[in-house]
């Protein structure tokens, strides 16, 4: 193998089926969405998350827009989150006028640090959102604990957990709703698309009515009602039959994709292992009693590392390692529509520090050993410089 070939930060990886899958949507002229696709889909996801209803979306985005539709937010309704995640986790309440509390993250799992959260609730205060960082579950027995004292929603963003557990329960499964992304760039793909797990069985007839565009379409399908008509506010957020039959083909073998995944992902975590103990990198911490979906490997820096000089030396040596996200509570719409409840230390800090390698189905060894190799001489090259 070519020693210098660029080595991108995500590659999709494509089972074969979906073309096929594809073609015989196509070949059926059934197009639009629901149809016998998005069926096995959603069989899928609640025989794997026991969620008592799954419901595929156009994008996790719209996935938790459902959930801030569904909790009824309203005009200055608070939702308590972390600041270290995407924007969407935030903008979906803000879209409903719910105004964002931004709290701070774990230094050891970069979830949401839950003995914060009790002190962030407020009279408004209607949910908490934990976010599963790198497919890495957050304390959910505190987070519900707390939720349940105090009568609030859990929404989970599982953007990035699907495939991962907390003590045995499906991320996603575990809060009132939960939201999981199938994003070109996570574990399961089908370009852009998403899904809402709707944990509670007496929301499931409002959930399908929100996302047929506020109708009661879907029992029309099951030939439950003679006709079809609006019944409450909503949207369009199902995706098409072309997008569940891509899908379908990605969760036919999210096993054998999940063990590739966690397999490069446990070579990184070896291969680093010296770095860590002669105290040039922080691995991930996964604590005992959740199983991850091998997601994300990053490496934390020491704090006198100047990242973007090692992410330019890494990118010159053929490396797509990259940062990840600035933090919500410090960005100008997060600060025009939310606020923060203490400081966010630990988020601006680890921020700053994170570097995400390359994974992918598909890399090989030689690949995350010159991965492996290149950070190592770039963390030295910044120092040096
Ligand atoms: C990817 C991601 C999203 C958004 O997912 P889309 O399917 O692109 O809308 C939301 N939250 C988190 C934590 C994510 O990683």
């Amino acid at each position: 193998m070519d020693s210098s070939a660029w080595i991108p930060f995500n590659r999709p990886y494509m089972t074969g089926k979906e073309l096929p899958y594809i073609a015989q949507a196509h070949a059926h002229a059934a197009l639009a969405g629901d149809g016998a696709y998005t069926k096995l889909c959603h069989h899928w996801l609640e025989a794997r998350t026991g969620a008592n209803k799954a419901l595929l979306t156009h994008s996790c985005t719209g996935a938790l827009e459902m959930a801030a539709l569904l909790l009824e937010i309203e005009p200055g309704d608070e939702i308590i989150l972390p600041s270290f995640t995407f924007v969407s986790t935030a903008n979906a309440f803000v879209l409903r006028g719910g105004v964002p509390v931004f709290v701070d993250i774990r230094p050891d799992t970069l979830n949401i640090d839950e003995s914060l959260i009790e002190a962030a609730i407020t009279p408004k205060t209607r949910a908490i959102v934990p976010v599963h960082y790198a497919g890495v579950a957050c304390e959910m027995d505190t987070v519900l604990e707390i939720a349940r004292r105090h009568g609030l929603m859990v929404v989970e963003d599982a953007a990035q957990g699907v495939m991962s557990t907390y003590k045995g329960r499906a991320l996603g499964s575990i809060g009132d709703y939960g939201a999981y992304s199938f994003h070109e760039t996570k574990n399961l793909i089908s370009g852009e698309g998403g899904a809402l797990l709707v944990n509670r069985p007496d929301m499931v007839e409002a959930a399908e009515i929100c996302r047929e565009k506020g109708t009661d379409r879907s029992r029309f399908f099951r030939g439950e009602i003679d006709k079809y008509t609006w019944q409450a506010i909503g949207s369009s957020f199902l995706p098409g039959e072309m997008v569940a039959a891509f899908l379908w083909a990605q969760l036919e073998e999210a096993d054998a994709l999940t063990a590739q995944r966690l397999a490069a992902w446990r070579r990184y975590r070896e291969l680093i292992e010296p770095m860590e103990h002669a105290g040039a990198v922080r691995r991930p911490i996964v604590p005992p009693d959740r199983e991850h979906n091998g997601h994300m490997f990053y490496v934390l820096l020491e704090r006198d590392v100047d990242r973007q000089a090692v992410l330019g030396w890494m990118k010159a040596e053929g490396i797509g390692a990259v940062f990840h996200y600035v933090p919500l509570h410090s960005s100008s719409a997060g600060m025009r529509y939310g606020r923060s409840h203490g400081s966010c230390a630990v988020t601006d800090d680890l921020s700053a520090r994170i570097i995400r390698l390359p994974l992918w189905i598909g890399i090989s060894p030689d690949q995350q050993q010159r991965v492996v190799d290149v950070l190592a001489r770039s963390i030295a090259a910044a120092r040096a410089a």
